[in-house]
């Protein structure tokens, strides 16, 4: 579904200084995440993770390499294409309460990507509506909430409504940047949970950035690391955890708290 080959993304101003290095944020990346599987990226922080978010999302160019989808090379596509393309790919941020525009109502927010890929999706108001009422309810949230605003949630709630939203297009592939670090404990769980049940309900494909790896390991089939730009080490989940190569695999492993397994 998504083959990124030897991607390197360099930042030439690096940082607010006008006059600083470049940075290279990326460094040759390459990996394959098939349909259906739900693979992890993991690093610290500054290690590139977001870049390369941004870079699949387009909102980056890459300095080199490729990145297909659905085997399409997506810097050549043409304007039209790129958008029923980006119908396909939706993303999930780390912070509910940043992502969530205050002003727009439940029904506005979920159904906002249907109004911009109107032209992949071509669902009139009413049927907008219907959509973003029935992807509500796959999040575990009634039609009554279409129309409340986004304060009169809770985090984990709202979390739901930023994941309908990424669902209303009917995506192929899911981006999660970091979905449930800024939740509580137990309402992580509760978002972990319905993740893993939507995929298997919906037969989606997960691209799932993350720095914590006992959440990885609940949810993830295959998992890479990157570190500094690189990729250091990539594989099945279970064979990284309890046979890690690289150094760096190992230390961060080490420090991985025990791992919360959700109800
Ligand atoms: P992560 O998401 O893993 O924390 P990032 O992708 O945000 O890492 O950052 C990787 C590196 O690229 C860091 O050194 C960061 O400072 C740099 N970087 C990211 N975006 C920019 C930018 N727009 N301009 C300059 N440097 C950037």
């Amino acid at each position: 579904m998504l083959e990124i080959e030897g991607l390197t993304k360099t930042f030439m101003r690096g940082g607010l200084l006008r006059k600083s290095a470049p940075v290279t944020a990326l460094r040759d990346v390459s990996l394959t995440v098939a349909k259906g599987e739900s693979f992890g990226l993991v690093g610290e922080s500054g290690s590139g993770k977001s870049t390369l978010a941004r870079c699949i999302l387009r909102l980056d160019q890459p300095t080199s390499g490729r990145i297909l989808f659905e085997g399409q090379d997506m810097a050549r596509l043409s304007p039209a294409a790129m958008r029923r393309l980006r119908a396909r790919i939706q993303v999930v941020w780390q912070d509910p309460y940043a992502s969530l525009n205050p002003r727009m109502s439940v029904h506005d927010i979920v159904t906002e990507p249907l109004v911009v890929h109107r032209a992949a999706i071509g669902l009139d108001s009413r049927g907008r509506t219907e959509r973003a009422a029935r992807i509500l309810a796959q999040v575990g949230l009634g039609p009554q909430h279409l129309h409340r605003y986004p304060h009169e949630f809770s985090g984990g709630q709202r979390q739901r409504i930023g994941i309908a939203r990424a669902l209303v297009t009917e995506p192929a592939l899911l981006l999660l940047d970091e979905p449930t670090s800024a939740l509580d404990v137990s309402v992580q769980a509760q978002v972990l949970n319905l993740l893993v049940d939507l995929q298997a309900r919906l037969g989606l494909t997960y691209f799932f950035i993350s720095h914590d790896l006992s959440v990885i390991r609940y949810i993830c089939d295959r998992v890479a690391l990157l570190h500094r730009g690189e990729l250091v080490e990539q594989g099945p989940t279970d064979t990284i955890f309890d046979a890690p190569r690289h150094e760096v695999t190992r230390t961060l492993l080490a420090a991985m708290p025990e791992v919360v397994v959700p109800d």
